[in-house]
């Protein structure tokens, strides 16, 4: 049996998931805190923890995400896009376009034959379009950002908010408050506001079916059906969507350490 890990370390949260054989997830975990403080060896150790492993027992790690250069316990780096389209093709074969939406950047992934890397987008300028803008906004509604999916579930109709910067967002959903509309119909725009931004990133690359929605934003069924939606079709969230990318990353350990071996005999 060997076991390989990734490490993703993004800006809000570390991700890490534990693989067996290259083909089975035996854990994967989540825990907050990205490049600051200890997120990584959290994970990592709550990870071994629920497989019942030991740091010994892995033959190879590899560490993503916009963190990884600071994460000690790797074998070898690889980028996010290459992690997160190898996380989507082995989760779902017939993917053809991962949109992932992190906590600081938000990107489109086209894959082409065997899950390889065709094209790509990138939003890592601004807030709008990540789960920075709805912790933002989450803050300003005084909810968790968790409960927003729940709330804009609620909606009867949609605040527009117009504002593509973030920091303008925020007041109009403060003057929306403050004039009295209800707290889901401005979630419901918040979503809207999000949505109509990513989409925006997926024409630039041609989004092609199947649409694979990775990231932890991806947890917010409102912001997902708000993309539907914009891009006409239907969107899958994969078991595994927020750890994509350290899945990504344990597959690409398994393949190194395969070829290592092979080297050697
Ligand atoms: P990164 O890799 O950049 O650290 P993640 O992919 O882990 O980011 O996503 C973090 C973002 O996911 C947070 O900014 C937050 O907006 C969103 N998020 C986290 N948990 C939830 C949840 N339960 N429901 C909705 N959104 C969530």
């Amino acid at each position: 049996m060997t076991l390989t890990m990734g490490v993703d370390l993004g800006s809000i949260t570390a991700k890490c998931v534990l693989l067996q054989d290259g083909c089975r997830v035996l854990a994967d975990c989540v825990v907050k805190g990205g490049m600051i403080g200890d997120g990584a060896q959290k994970a990592v150790t709550e990870a071994l923890h629920r497989a019942g492993a030991a740091l010994t027992d892995i033959a190879y790690t590899v560490a993503t995400g916009y963190g990884r250069v600071i994460f000690a316990g790797a074998n070898e780096e690889m980028s996010e896009i290459g992690c997160h389209g190898k996380g989507a093709y082995f989760q779902e074969p017939e993917a053809r376009t991962v949109i992932d939406i992190g906590g600081q950047d938000a990107k489109v992934i086209r894959l082409g034959a065997g899950g390889r890397v065709s094209n790509f987008a990138m939003n890592e300028k601004c807030a709008a379009g990540t789960g920075r803008f709805l912790e933002v906004m989450a803050q300003a509604l005084s909810h968790p950002v968790a409960e927003l999916a729940r709330l804009g579930s609620q909606a009867t109709g949609k605040v527009s908010i117009s504002s593509t910067c973030t920091v303008f967002a925020e007041s109009e959903v403060i003057s929306s408050l403050a004039a009295g509309c209800p707290v889901a119909d401005i979630v419901a725009g918040i979503h809207e506001s999000i949505a109509r931004r990513i989409a925006g990133l997926a024409y630039r690359v041609g989004p092609e079916e199947k649409i694979l929605v990775t990231g932890g934003v991806a947890q917010n069924r409102g912001v997902v059906s708000a993309l539907a939606e914009k891009l006409g079709c239907e969107l899958l969230v994969p078991q595994f969507a927020q750890t994509n990318g350290a899945l990504g990353a344990a597959l690409y350990a398994f393949e190194k350490f395969r070829l290592a071996a092979d080297h050697v005999d």
